[in-house]
């Protein structure tokens, strides 16, 4: 059984005085909420001030992005180990608007995430496809390049530490979701390349959780999906409201799923 996760990608949104009313209302919201794990990433200035408002919670912080090494002459970049120091525990590497904007490598992001597992960060690995992609058929093809390339020289044992989300690029921020079918069919086939790339047990073991448009109204449906282990939360992590009756759904899916 794996326990879902839902994870708030606040984005660039968030100065303090938005983000802790944010984190508070979505901490209050949950505090009976059993069988789910909730992560929320704030933008790096309001790590600390979310981290306080967490702490002590059942709610875990964390990062949108990490520079591969601990520490050096990277003007404007953070390391995984101040990352760590404020409390982080997860970190979303290779999201599809840092490959787009940044131009982000498949070996770069590779880097982080070897990086990111070096300093006790989980990486939040993410693939998706465009969607052009998507039209000529190259879905399995994009995101396995992805997959492979992100978890290249990790070893067998330490894949168990990372999350993996499938991101279809085009359902991101877009108010249309993949269906449940769409994307636990690019599930399963993701699971079965992790197999592969560890083994049989560690595979059913990964957490691999969809990001693309969740909202209140689907969240519980793609929960539902036997391959579907959760949501990555863009715009509608922005409203506490809205996050914690994705969490309730994805917790309540995830249990009758269990039954
Ligand atoms: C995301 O940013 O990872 C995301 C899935 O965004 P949205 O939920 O807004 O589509």
């Amino acid at each position: 059984m794996r326990t879902p996760l839902c994870v708030g990608n606040w984005k660039m949104y968030g100065t303090l005085a938005e983000a802790r009313p944010l984190a508070t209302g979505v901490r209050d919201g949950l505090r009976r909420v059993k069988d789910v794990q909730v992560v929320l990433c704030p933008p790096f200035t309001a790590l600390a001030a979310v981290g306080e408002i967490v702490a002590g919670s059942s709610l875990a912080l964390g990062a949108q992005n990490c520079h591969p090494e601990p520490s050096g002459a990277y003007t404007g970049e953070v390391a995984p180990p101040m990352l760590a120091e404020l409390g982080c525990r997860y970190v979303i590497l290779g999201h599809s608007e840092r490959r787009r904007e940044m131009g982000e490598s498949d070996e770069l992001i590779n880097r982080k995430v070897r990086s990111a597992l070096t300093h006790g960060l989980t990486p939040i690995l993410c693939v998706g496809e465009t969607a052009e992609e998507r039209r000529q058929g190259l879905t399995f093809t994009t995101v396995e390049g992805q997959l492979r390339a992100g978890l290249a020289e990790v070893a067998a044992e330490a894949m168990a530490g990372v999350v993996l989300a499938y991101e279809p690029v085009w359902a991101i921020g877009t108010g249309a979701n993949a269906t449940p079918a769409q994307a636990g069919e690019v599930h399963g086939y993701l699971r079965g390349l992790l197999s592969e790339l560890s083994s049989k047990d560690v595979a059913s073991s990964i957490r691999i959780v969809y990001g693309g448009s969740v909202k209140p109204e689907n969240a519980e449906v793609l929960a539902a999906e036997g391959e579907i282990d959760g949501a990555l939360v863009g715009g509608a992590s922005l409203n506490a409201q809205a996050f914690v009756t994705i969490v309730k759904k994805t917790a309540h899916a995830g249990a009758v799923r269990g039954n």
